[in-house]
């Protein structure tokens, strides 16, 4: 007997149809003799719909309120696959986050989780009865209603995993497992059995969208099992583990890009000491997160060009606040590009392997690739090139490296 979260997300609980089959998905896993507690999340386009309404009712709502609103998708998931799971036979209940409770800090809006009490939910496991969690939402200090931020339900599910020392922390999406790279681009892109916590944070903060990236840190902290599996097919999907739980571990094991990335460039910036921090302080200020950066050494040590990207909704506010300075930054001009991406080849063999970088740029190079930023970590490198190239460097990147599957 093994005790495990499964996790159902908007896709997987779209309508009523599939409500039903997430609930002979838990019923397969009760009837092999397991304890199961669940964690859903509004159905498909719900909390987007909610979101929307609290904008058009007021322009600066009131946040406390804004949870009240936006946390009832979840709400209607946990009682009707509840209902669902009776109707099969399995005796169930609902859970809102307050009932558990859920403690929380009261950042409403993307409050962070304090403490999970699963007393209550224990006791009930043991007594064959499945608990359905309302995800993404929890009770403040304010003994308000919070919610965790957008996609905040994989934490709500890792959470609990933790909390109630899961065995397994089961995810069921629309995808059926983390890839090489996007299979809507890449044909050849295969399915890892296998990824670790950091190549998964990393995947995720350079344009993978599968698990939110404080589940991921989550569960790194706490040693939770992830499995990314799909609620449309019973076939195996990734886990996601510990560095040290993989034999074999691949050189590169993914390649990602993010198309929300745009260019600034200041031509000719005086090349004097605290130029950059009197650029980038502003920036941080304007709560504008400022992402690769290149700066070159002037020839004839007066001035220099410097190039730096931001996401694509920053970069008007970003301008605001350059060219409101051009005065003191004394900046010749200022150009931006839109049209660009940002594609990165993520690997932990990185740490131990020399010329992983070097086959991205001879690669790109052989293609007639441009490359006009670099950046990297210790498990990544990624570079900024022109967004029409995209289809090209994923292709040819994920050739090199030979992730194609055969
Ligand atoms: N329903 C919430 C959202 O759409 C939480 C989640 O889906 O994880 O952001
Ligand atoms: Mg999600």
């Amino acid at each position: 007997m093994a005790r495990i979260v499964q996790k159902f997300g908007g896709t997987s609980v779209a309508d009523i149809g599939r409500i039903k089959s997430v609930a002979e998905h838990v019923k397969s896993e009760v009837d092999a003799g397991n304890q199961v507690a669940v964690v859903v999340s509004a159905m498909a386009g719900v909390t987007n719909h909610l979101v929307d309404w609290a904008g058009e009712i007021a322009n600066l709502y009131d946040a406390r309120e804004y949870d009240v609103v936006v946390a009832t998708g979840e709400q209607i998931t946990s009682g009707l696959l509840a209902m669902a799971l009776q109707d099969l036979g399995v005796t169930a209940r609902s859970w809102l986050g307050w009932q558990v409770p859920v403690n929380t800090d009261s950042t409403h809006g993307r409050a962070r989780i304090e403490r999970f009490d699963t007393t209550e939910l224990e006791r009930r496991l043991d007594n064959g009865e499945v608990p359905v969690l309302a995800g993404f939402q929890g009770v403040g200090t304010d003994n308000r209603i919070t919610t965790l931020g957008r996609g905040g339900s994989d934490i709500s599910a890792v959470a609990l995993a933790a909390a109630l020392g899961a065995e397994r922390c089961d995810i069921f999406t629309d995808v059926d497992g983390i890839y090489t790279s996007d299979p809507r681009i890449v044909a050849k892109a295969r399915k890892l059995d296998k990824i670790t916590y950091e190549e998964m944070l990393e995947m995720a903060s350079l344009g993978a969208r599968v698990l939110h990236s404080r589940s991921i840190e989550l569960a790194m902290k706490h040693g939770v099992c992830l499995q990314v599996r799909s609620c449309f097919d019973s076939v195996p999907g990734t886990l996601v583990v510990d560095g040290d739980d993989i034999v074999e571990q691949e050189l590169v094991s993914g390649i990602t890009y993010s198309r929300d990335e745009a260019k600034i460039t200041l031509t000719r910036v005086p090349d004097r000491p605290g130029v950059a921090a009197s650029i980038f302080g502003p920036l941080a200020e304007g709560s504008i997160n400022v992402d690769m950066i290149v700066q070159n050494v002037s020839e004839d040590g007066r001035a220099t060009d410097l190039t730096f990207t931001v996401a694509q909704a920053d970069l008007e506010p970003a301008l605001k606040v350059l060219e409101g300075k051009q005065g003191e930054l004394g900046y010749a001009a200022l150009n931006t590009d839109p049209n660009v991406v940002k594609v990165s080849v993520i690997g932990v063999g990185m740490r131990s392997h020399a010329g992983v970088a070097q086959m991205m740029f001879k690669t790109l190079a052989e293609k007639g690739i441009n490359i006009q930023v670099i950046s990297t970590s210790e498990i990544a490198v990624s570079v900024l090139i022109a967004e029409e190239y995209t289809e090209l460097a994923l292709r040819a990147l994920h050739s090199a490296y030979q992730l194609d599957a055969v």
